[in-house]
């Protein structure tokens, strides 16, 4: 089956029993565990960055109203 590779984005091989992932555009060769942690890592991965990206724009936004006031 084919699905999307979680490392170089291209397209990777997933074999049919499920047992693992393989990509050839980036060697990618992990079990099917392994890819779905490594699919929620990247997941929490972007979450985090909103998320700090939320809090640095609000404290940004405090700071520069206090410095024109
Ligand atoms: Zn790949």
């Amino acid at each position: 089956m084919k699905i999307k590779c979680p490392k170089c984005k291209d397209v990777a091989e997933l074999s049919p029993d499920f047992a693992f992932v393989k990509c050839d555009h980036c060697n990618l060769d992990i079990s099917y565990g392994e890819y779905v942690k490594y699919v929620a890592h990247s997941d929490a991965r972007y979450s985090d960055i909103l998320g700090d990206y939320t809090v640095s724009t609000e404290g940004h936004t405090a700071g520069s109203l206090d410095e024109w006031d």
